[in-house]
């Protein structure tokens, strides 16, 4: 059975060659494989700032930076997983129906072979079809990182966007709701019941920006640990969650965040869970003006490895 591990940053310097995820091989291979890293050029989905479908690049990019081992948790990711960068997904640019079958036809096959997708997008319309794709897992306990509810109905009476993927998957039957749980939501609101909806409506419980704040990195790792519980999950982050201050590199900014080390304490916090697919989206590298951004999204990408990681030890 073939492995794939990183090139040997030591061997060679991390900035030579094409850059892959993680200095990873890059093939179209699923056997022997554990998690594949998929590129979503996608940004027809967004409602202000595009340049989206630059991002998956740009976190390649910028995870030649990653080291083998992950001190804060403990773990060699690579050594306990085969992965592989399994390259872009060819979406139909300027048209999301379309290229939201791409997506689907292209990761399904990955979710079948028992792989772990994790996808870095892209805008974050891109995650229904991700949770379309995974739909053979059953309901999947969605864990999201997000500024935004993403819950909204429509725009401009458009049903598919990067502002209304959950409320979609949820229809569509794809979310276990009771054990799903929205992330770090702030900012001005349409409405007064804009959140309180999503309890009331969807049965989704949420954390806010404030809360964060109110109960430190530990205790809200703790609540969306009790709220997954032992269910299937999925890690949706949105890099808008994060303080504008520390991600600029993105579509709809919101001011007065939580710090890269917050969330990435967040994340950390969840060990245990057990993990069937990952997304980073919404980084636009030309907001982008030292790389922190894009930097940022490998570095989730990597604690996301790290989990799987320790877990399947
Ligand atoms: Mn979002
Ligand atoms: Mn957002």
């Amino acid at each position: 059975m073939p492995r794939f591990v990183p090139e040997d940053s030591l061997a060679s310097p991390r900035f030579t060659g094409p850059a892959t995820f993680a200095r990873l091989p890059h093939v179209r291979t699923l056997e022997g494989v554990d998690v594949a890293v998929v590129g979503v050029p996608f940004d027809t989905g967004v409602t202000y700032r595009v340049g989206g479908r630059f991002g998956p690049n740009a976190v390649r990019a910028a995870s030649v930076m990653l080291r083998p081992y992950n001190a804060n948790l403990d773990v060699k990711p690579f050594e306990l997983l085969s992965c592989v960068d399994y390259g872009d997904i060819a979406i139909v640019p300027g048209y999301t129906e379309r290229s939201y079958e791409a997506i689907e036809r292209e990761v399904a096959p990955i979710v079948e072979a028992g792989v772990v997708p994790l996808l870095v997008g892209g805008d974050h319309a891109c995650t229904l079809p991700h949770l379309r794709a995974t739909r053979s897992r059953g309901p999947v306990a969605v864990i999201d990182f997000d500024s935004h509810t993403d819950a909204w109905d429509s725009y401009f009476g458009e049903k598919y966007n990067h502002g209304t993927w959950m409320r979609r998957a949820i229809e569509e039957g794809l979310v276990d709701v009771e054990h799903s749980i929205e992330v770090g939501l702030r900012g001005p609101l349409y409405d007064r019941d804009d959140w309180t909806s999503l309890e009331s409506e969807l049965g989704l419980e949420y954390l806010t920006t404030e809360d964060i704040f109110r109960l430190g990195p530990a205790e809200s790792a703790r609540r969306i640990r009790e709220r997954v519980g032992d269910r299937p999950a999925f890690i949706s982050f949105d890099i808008d969650v994060v303080d504008p201050a520390f991600a600029p590199g993105t579509g709809t900014p919101e001011a007065g965040g939580p710090s890269a080390h917050e969330m990435l304490t967040i994340v950390r916090g969840l060990a245990g869970t057990d993990f069937v697919g990952f997304d980073v989206v919404e980084v636009i590298p030309a907001y982008d003006p030292a790389g922190q951004t894009s930097f940022l999204a490998a570095s989730l990408a990597y604690e996301m490895l790290s989990l799987l990681a320790l877990r399947r030890r």
